[in-house]
């Protein structure tokens, strides 16, 4: 067995964004002002706990995406002072004006009034990645022990009680041999762990499954494709957001794009912020988020905004979307959920940086407690659900915790049930109260419509100019993504053999169209089946989880890297 170091905390946080960190600042400041209490008083007992903070990225930040509209809700809470704060936050614009296009093949037209959730004055255009970098420093300076570039692989349990956590080992080739540099992930035990990975934490995603935590609904995916260009002067002014309908995605396809005017940024360069979220309950196995987005900046409505640009960053990654009825259970014995990794994403306004920041604070305000009673145990964690259940997060998920579920009827249903709910704040729906949902992947169709006569998938190939659209390797080359190349695959795939035979005959291998990273390949082999075989390309990996979701059998699972791996995300 694997001899293993052990360091001991009070509370080991895994994932460094807003999440995580709000947890470990607002856990610092609750600290703080405990120990104020108990000087005053002079009486009780002071605390000092060791708190850290660990993530997968190499830099704080380097793994954080978002479209880029933050409701300041959330930071107004954690840190009320942070409109004036030294250094400044990072915030690229405030938003001034906003609108909503439906968009058709060739045209579309401007909604006349904006619909209420995609209203966003009062909020502010950010860069995600620049946002944590900046909360990072605070965390720091707090006190907190972060360690960039060490992945958590597994939790450590005893029984149903969360323990620790395992860092990954480094040092592995790819046959599974120890090198030279070979290191032994060591141990980090905590008395609560609290899980701040995002969206399909892969620690997360297993403790739900062995502790039965799912929701009433298990959690429903989107995928966004994003890019950041440099435009013209004048071209996209700052603080406008444009959300478009429509055009591209058929219409049993959820989801939507976006424009931001992000303003000056990396030098005096004007910055737009541009993506596309899929639904990963698609029908069509072709469904390829990336090309979807090349077809969007193609739109006459939308490529004027780009017009005499230059793409300078790309990324992807998925976002909860499944709301209320898909939240897990978010704590138990020596853990809690917080942020994406609790299902904490309002799908309707495309946000949950806020909820994210929320949910941190009411963790933060739980594991005071445990410390405090010396206790971590499903009886002090509890309180956290009770607070997001008597705080505005749940108000504001409760009014739309049947938006997503709304749109497996179609568009038009999806719509007028988004409506409905939004004209009644919530308090009815149009078809049901409580709307159920499936997994994802069980919504992806069997070759038929989407193949053409020799049972190849009819894929409508763009041919990609290099100037407005640009091919996968290209994109993920604009992601700054570098893994070392000689380690285990983290794109463990179960049932390889599924790959080049009923995949190729069931679905037309859709991990080629769904990955946004051209990570996987059907490359020609003699010999089999179909003359197929998967090739994995895991160094292109954005970390976005898409595969893991959407497999249609289930088979891919997406462990972490060797530390520090991944996408290294600028201004995204
Ligand atoms: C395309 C897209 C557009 C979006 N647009 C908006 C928007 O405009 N406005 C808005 O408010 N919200 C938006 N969101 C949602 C928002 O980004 C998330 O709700 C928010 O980032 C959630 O914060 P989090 O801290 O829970 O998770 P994340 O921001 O995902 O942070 C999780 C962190 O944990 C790290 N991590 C994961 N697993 C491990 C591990 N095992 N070990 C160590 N580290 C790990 C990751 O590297 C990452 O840094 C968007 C999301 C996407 C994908």
């Amino acid at each position: 067995m694997t001899e293993r170091d052990v360091m001991d905390f009070d509370v080991v946080v895994v994932g460094a964004g807003p999440a995580g960190l709000a947890t470990a600042i607002h856990l610092a400041n609750l600290v703080e002002r405990h120990n104020q209490d108990v000087e005053k008083a002079g009486k009780g007992d002071k605390l000092e706990p060791q708190i850290c903070l660990i993530e997968k990225a190499a830099e704080i930040g380097n793994h954080s995406i978002s479209g880029g509209v933050m409701d300041p809700k959330g930071l107004d809470q954690l840190l009320p002072g942070w409109r004036t704060m030294e250094p400044k936050a990072p915030v690229e614009a405030e938003v001034h004006d906003d609108y909503a296009l439906w968009l058709t093949a060739k045209g579309g037209f401007k909604f006349p009034i904006t619909p209420p959730p995609l209203k966003n004055h009062g909020n502010f255009v950010v860069s995600l990645n620049k946002m944590v970098k900046w909360l990072g420093a605070i965390a720091e300076q707090k006190g907190i022990q972060i360690f960039p570039g060490f992945p958590a692989a597994q939790l450590v349990r005893d029984g149903n009680r969360v323990t620790g956590v395992q860092l990954g080992d480094s040092g592995i080739d790819k046959h599974g041999q120890q090198k030279g540099n070979y290191q032994a992930g060591g141990i980090l035990a905590g008395k609560l762990v609290v899980l701040a990975e995002g969206s399909r934490g892969s620690l997360t995603k297993q403790l739900v499954a062995d502790l039965n935590l799912e929701g009433k609904n298990p959690q429903v995916y989107g995928v966004g494709a994003k890019e950041v260009w440099e435009v013209p002067a004048g071209q996209c002014a700052p603080g406008l957001v444009v959300h478009t309908m429509g055009y591209p995605l058929d219409s049993h396809t959820f989801g939507g794009g976006w424009v931001y005017g992000m303003g000056k940024s990396e030098g005096d360069k004007n910055l737009v912020s541009i993506g596309l979220v899929v639904g990963l309950d698609y029908r069509d196995p072709t469904m390829d988020v990336h090309r979807q987005l090349q077809r969007m900046k193609l739109h006459p409505k939308v490529a004027p905004f780009l017009k005499g640009g230059k793409l300078l960053h790309y990324g992807a990654k998925s976002l909860p979307e499944g709301g209320l009825y898909s939240m897990p259970r978010v704590y138990g014995d020596g853990f809690l959920l917080v942020g994406d990794a609790a299902g904490l994403m309002n799908s309707m306004r495309l946000k949950g940086i806020h909820l994210a920041l929320r949910s941190g604070m009411l963790a933060a305000e739980t594991a005071l407690a445990c410390l405090q009673k010396g206790d971590s145990s499903m009886a002090t964690t509890v309180a956290y659900d009770q607070k997001i259940k008597a705080d505005w997060i749940h108000d504001e998920l409760w009014k739309c915790r049947n938006f997503h579920q709304g749109f497996h009827k179609g568009r038009l249903a999806g719509l007028v049930n988004a409506g409905f709910a939004t004209m009644f704040g919530g308090k009815g729906t149009f078809w049901s109260d409580e709307l159920k949902s499936n997994a994802g992947h069980t919504y992806m169709q069997k070759v038929g419509p989407y193949f053409g006569g020799k049972g190849k998938p009819k894929v409508d190939k763009l041919a990609e100019d290099g100037v407005l659209t640009f091919d996968k390797l290209t994109s993920v080359y604009s992601s700054g993504t570098l893994h070392e190349e000689d380690q285990p695959c983290h794109l463990v795939v179960t049932q390889p053999d599924l790959c080049s035979t009923r995949c190729v005959e069931e679905f037309g291998n859709p991990c080629q169209h769904f990955c946004p990273a051209a990570v996987y390949e059907m490359e020609e082999k003699a010999g089999t089946r179909h003359g197929v075989e998967l090739k994995i390309n895991a160094s292109n990996c954005v970390h976005c989880k898409t595969c893991d979701i959407m497999d249609p059998y289930q088979v891919i699972n997406w462990v972490t890297p060797e530390g520090g791996g991944g996408p290294n995300y600028t201004n995204l």
